[in-house]
């Protein structure tokens, strides 16, 4: 099974890491100095190689319960607010996807 992360996040997590080599340049190791900036490259030229994925994120949601005068019962979905009827509940909001099993973090 694939494992899908973020290619923004291991940008911004090398980037980090990046201060770290960069901390260990010296003026008078040019073979150190090339390394370092052949590792940079490389990871830069990978990680935008790397394919990406057709995935969307999983959005939570949770059916909030609301008494309307003459109504009923009735629940919106916490993250696009659809109104449906408690016979129309589902495992995922029909509008926006949102999945509704467990809690919303
Ligand atoms: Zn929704």
């Amino acid at each position: 099974m694939s494992d899908y992360i973020s290619r923004e996040e291991i940008r911004d997590c090398y980037v980090s890491i990046k201060d770290v080599i960069n901390s260990h340049r010296n003026d008078n190791n040019a073979i150190l100095n090339d390394t370092l900036d052949k590792i940079d490259f490389y990871v830069f030229t990978y990680l935008n190689k790397c394919p990406s994925a057709d995935v969307r994120e999983n959005v939570k949601g949770e059916w909030i319960e609301k008494y309307i005068e003459r109504e009923g019962y009735c629940y919106f979905c916490s993250n696009c607010n659809l109104e449906v009827l408690e016979s129309d509940l589902s495992n995922f909001c029909p509008n926006c996807g949102a999945d509704m099993r467990g809690k919303k973090e």
